[in-house]
């Protein structure tokens, strides 16, 4: 399948993405934005999508993106990248009315919810699968860069196992483009803030580990993020520092989001499946990253987390 092939008849077409948007979601969202305007000069493309982290300002004609999701509109086509229609968030309705509905995604626990599905779970990221439906005549240094922040993000700078050949064929082909490829990893990647890593500090201080060390849990709470003047963009990188200590096979971060209510984020090294876990409690996500929304005290989200996590490790 090549997208414009969907896209013919269109006349406008919508481009959305998953609330609380990673690298992945932004890269993939606004490579076909840009894909998208350059090749179809004569049609209405919007995008729509939750604000972005400051660190994708890198990406050209970021500040076009519509972060109001109340509109009439009617669009012909309607794309949603990296998620199911249940992460779309305000764009959802928008989704939903749409003429042609399509969902491109790498999720395994994404079962399709277009007229027209591409859901490649073995894929590293939604940009990588993108880039395969994309024409690559046709794309420039601008689109690259989009492509290449979200396959980064995704497959943690190429470490992580979702990484594949095809992989880094595809990233071999981006940076020929000629962006700055070190300078957006670490800009976009590796850079914190000095609150940002003050932050981490504390949950890594305030861990604690159970199951022998097998499990690592942290939490942040609502008063310490007003503390810092930090939100929930500024604790990424938490939950994969967590998971990198020796010993450790699952690490689980959660941050208070409202009152008895705590946005989790789990990730394995392999042994536990942490996306089957997740979508028991509602969520979703990868076998090795996986995340959800949890309601109870932090104790009681705790326990049962580690009864689902101790069930897959005694099986
Ligand atoms: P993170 O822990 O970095 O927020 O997310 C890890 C992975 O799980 C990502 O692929 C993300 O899209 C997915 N994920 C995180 N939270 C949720 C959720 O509440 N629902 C679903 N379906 N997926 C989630
Ligand atoms: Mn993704």
């Amino acid at each position: 399948m090549k997208i414009i092939e969907e896209v013919k008849e269109a006349k406008t077409i919508g481009i959305s993405g998953h609330i609380r948007p990673d690298g992945d979601c932004v890269g993939s969202v606004m490579s076909l934005y840009l894909y998208l305007k350059k090749e179809l000069p004569d049609v209405r493309v919007d995008v729509y999508l939750e604000q972005p982290a400051e660190i994708f300002g890198c990406i050209k004609d970021i500040n076009e993106i519509h972060t109001d999701f109340e509109t009439d509109m009617v669009y012909d086509v309607f794309f949603t990248l990296d998620c199911n229609t249940d992460r779309l968030g305000g764009a959802q309705p928008l989704f939903e009315r749409a003429g042609k509905k399509i969902n491109i995604d790498h999720h395994i626990s994404n079962t399709g919810c277009g007229d027209v599905n591409i859901i490649e779970p073995e894929r590293s990221s939604t940009c990588e699968l993108l880039y395969e439906l994309l024409d690559v005549s046709k794309l420039d240094e601008e689109i690259a860069k989009a492509l290449y922040i979200g396959i980064i993000h995704d497959c943690g700078v190429f470490q992580y196992s979702n990484t594949s050949p095809r992989t880094f064929q595809i990233a071999a082909e981006l940076i020929k483009f000629g962006f700055d490829f070190s300078k957006l990893i670490d800009e976009t990647f590796y850079e914190k803030t000095y609150v940002q890593s003050q932050i981490m500090g504390r949950a890594l201080l305030e861990s604690i580990r159970f199951m022998e060390g097998k499990c690592i849990v942290s939490m942040v709470d609502r008063k310490t993020m007003d503390f810092y003047h930090v939100g929930p963009k500024d604790l990424d990188g938490i939950v994969n520092q967590l998971r990198i200590i020796k010993g450790v096979e699952c690490a689980i971060f959660m941050y208070e989001v409202g009152t008895l209510e705590y946005k989790v984020s789990m990730r394995s090294c392999g042994e536990v499946d942490v996306a089957a876990i997740a979508v028991k409690f509602g969520g979703g996500g990868h076998v090795r990253a996986a995340g959800c929304t949890m309601n109870g005290t932090y104790h009681d989200n705790i326990n049962n987390l580690s009864k689902q996590i101790e069930e897959q490790l005694l099986s």
